[in-house]
């Protein structure tokens, strides 16, 4: 049977091997992984089908950190307020793009 012997297999392995200091205890003992999926044919991993994202993994308290924070959208861009409608839009903007308002 074909599908007894090929599949998807995940398989975690270690970016890099220093270890650094957990989010969640404090302790260096977190080192970040990832998991990768492998189509494997008769238990070997031929090639990798997906990239997973890096994470860290804490030895200690067996917690795992996402290294990468959720991203908002304009988060840190500077907003200013529209002295017309009172609406945010970005500094760059030369006209508010809800009025239609040059600043
Ligand atoms: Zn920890
Ligand atoms: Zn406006």
């Amino acid at each position: 049977m074909f599908f007894l012997i090929a599949g998807i297999k995940p398989k975690t392995k270690v970016i890099d091997k220093t270890p650094r200091p957990c989010p969640a205890c404090g302790l260096p003992q977190a080192w970040l992984k990832r998991t990768d999926h492998y189509l494997s044919i008769f238990f070997i991993p031929l090639f990798p089908v997906k990239r997973g994202e890096p994470f860290l993994a804490c030895a200690n308290c067996e917690r795992l950190q996402h290294e990468r924070q959720p991203q908002q959208a304009g988060y840190n861009r500077t907003m200013v307020r529209c002295r017309e409608c009172g609406r945010d839009m970005e500094k760059e903007f030369s006209f508010c793009p809800y009025c239609g308002r040059p600043r």
